[in-house]
């Protein structure tokens, strides 16, 4: 990997995680809102399944916070860009679509072969 090719994965990740960030802050005070408003509603199932909805992409975004922020400390060490299974490097093709990957294409296609074996018992 260019150094350029490094600063540019580098940049997408902030970026994505400031953008996941500010969001994760509007969905806080958006549930402070709901809360507040559903105290004077007499049906509150559909309040109730409208956070459960909001608390489970929240729970999607906080975990993808949790790779790219690991992906960045992987950066800083050097071990950026290796695959986890193998130690190959991850073709850059694949790190530009996928930022937060820790797995080269071979690896992550045997694996999601082997997903498939187990959850077809
Ligand atoms: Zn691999």
């Amino acid at each position: 990997m260019t150094m350029e090719e490094h600063l540019f994965l580098k940049q997408l990740m902030v970026d994505q995680l400031e953008e996941l960030q500010r969001k994760a802050d509007g969905t806080v005070s958006d549930l402070l809102l709901l809360s507040i408003h559903s105290a004077d509603e007499l049906d509150t199932s559909a309040m109730d399944a409208d956070r459960s909805f909001t608390l489970r992409i929240r729970d999607r975004e906080s975990k993808l916070i949790n790779k790219i922020k690991a992906a960045l400390r992987r950066m800083e060490e050097g071990d950026y860009g290796e695959c986890e299974m193998c130690g190959e490097d991850i073709g850059i093709a694949r790190l530009r679509a996928r930022p937060v990957t820790t797995f080269c294409i071979h690896c992550k296609t045997k694996l999601e072969n082997q997903e498939k074996i187990v959850s077809g018992f």
